[in-house]
């Protein structure tokens, strides 16, 4: 159960700062989660916050 970062990020950072769990930082190319970390913030919040904010929709199920 994660949420994944597809070509389309602009590597902005916006995500990282509003996960939860510390799940997202900078990859080579763009953005990554780690998929042993992310919980799709369950427990924190109604929403995946990465998603909702990424200017891209590049947070994705
Ligand atoms: S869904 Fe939530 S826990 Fe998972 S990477 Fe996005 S902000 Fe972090
Ligand atoms: S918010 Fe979206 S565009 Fe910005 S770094 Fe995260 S995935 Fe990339």
């Amino acid at each position: 159960m994660a949420l994944h970062i597809v070509d389309t990020c602009i590597s902005c950072g916006a995500c990282e700062s509003v996960c939860p769990v510390g799940a997202i930082s900078q990859g080579d190319e763009f953005y990554v989660i780690d998929p042993d970390v992310c919980v799709e913030c369950e427990g924190y919040f109604d929403e995946p916050q990465c998603a909702a904010v990424c200017p891209t929709d590049s947070c994705v199920k």
